[in-house]
């Protein structure tokens, strides 16, 4: 790895693991911890889980893996440009989702609200929860041992109640100090890359238009330039190197943003980046572009008839599932079952949470559905 900057993670300064282990020998710490994502159950079950269109809509619409990739793919050009710890950022943009429900936030909102009367249900707690405590991959230890570092990235945000029940990577919701530049940098490249895939799909789905799309000013400023430069694409083509161009905008600003800020604000460890205002951040022009197209896609997109038709039923098929395992826990399966003697509503949020969408809808086939067995 090239040179890191004074204010980037280093392994040596790392805070480690919750169980100690000998250190790596081919690899880095960091490293470790994204091969031990890549490797985990809960990163392969993102393959069939829902973004924003359920899994069996189509084979080319993304799904919250690809979507991971994705980011993982932006977090690690941030980081390296700006000299920070790539592999830091790979790890925690590949484990960044890996606590979604499945049909995405619809999923989410429905298991919160079963859950409203036992401490709630957040994806980004149980992205924690399931690199802490779910994965069973190991003789010595629940979960996946991952370092301080990677744990601090995944935890975006936490109510100041639950963040005293977390300790060390809870601590900052409490503090109100910041995590590393390598976490705060994955959060935004999250931004970046479903705003961005979540257009290319929209347009794909037929549930957008390139017409609709020209009445933002981050679209059409970059459709133009498209059209500049090839004055008879159309079709596919031109949603393609838009949306590309719009990436790299974006990733740009963000960098160039981001490397004023740190130094203004002139931070020479991670400590200080930690204590610091939030360095990691768009100039103010392309944040408002980004809030616009976050803005639109809420209103065109995910408010969609279409997609509201499918969250709709999304909605229902987790809440019976958690009230069939709430009445009657016996019939989860023996995992489960020995969790839900120590906390029920707590094993069943994440026996749902943990399904896959195509799961979800055939175990509520198995529960409810005459004549199914
Ligand atoms: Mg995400």
């Amino acid at each position: 790895m090239a040179e890191l900057a004074a204010y980037a993670v280093v392994e040596a300064h790392s805070r480690g693991r919750q169980h100690a282990e000998p250190a790596p020998s081919a690899r880095g710490e960091f490293q470790r911890d994204r091969d031990r994502v890549v490797h985990s159950t809960a990163f392969r079950r993102l393959e069939y889980k829902t973004q924003v269109f359920v899994n069996h809509e189509g084979d080319l619409f993304r799904t919250r893996l690809t979507h991971s990739i994705e980011v993982a793919q932006i977090a690690r050009t941030l980081a390296r440009a700006l000299s920070l710890n790539e592999d830091l950022a790979e790890a925690i943009a590949l484990a960044h989702d890996l606590g979604h429900t499945p049909f995405g936030h619809a999923g989410q909102d429905a298991l919160n609200a079963c859950m409203r009367d036992h401490g709630g249900f957040e994806h980004n707690l149980q992205s924690l929860r399931t690199v802490d405590l779910l994965e069973e991959r190991y003789g010595a230890f629940d979960g996946l041992n991952l370092t301080y570092e990677t744990r601090e990235g995944i935890l975006k945000h936490c109510a100041p109640k639950r963040a005293q029940e977390l300790g060390d990577v809870g601590r900052r919701f409490l503090d109100g100090t910041q995590p590393s530049l390598e976490a705060q940098l994955c959060n935004l490249a999250d931004e970046i890359g479903y705003n961005n895939h979540d257009v290319d799909d929209g347009l794909r789905s037929g549930l957008l238009t390139v017409e609709q799309l020209d009445e933002t000013a981050i679209w059409s400023r970059h459709a133009a330039l498209v059209r500049r430069d090839f004055p008879d694409i159309a079709g596919r083509r031109l949603i393609h190197e838009t949306v590309r161009r719009m990436i790299n905008t974006l990733a740009v600003d963000l960098i160039e943003e981001t490397r004023r800020r740190v130094v203004a604000a002139a931070v020479a460890s991670v400590d200080e980046v930690r204590a610091a205002a939030p360095l990691a951040a768009f100039s103010e022009a392309a944040h408002a572009a980004h809030r616009e197209l976050k803005h639109f896609l809420r209103l065109n997109l995910y408010q969609h008839y279409q997609v509201l038709r499918m969250t709709n039923k999304a909605r229902r098929i987790i809440t019976d599932l958690f009230d069939a395992f709430m009445d009657d826990p016996r019939l989860l399966p023996p995992q489960y079952l020995a969790m839900a003697r120590r906390d029920k509503p707590r094993a069943i949020a994440d026996y749902v949470a943990g399904m896959t969408d195509r799961y979800a809808i055939r175990e509520h086939r198995r529960l409810f559905a005459v004549g199914e067995i």
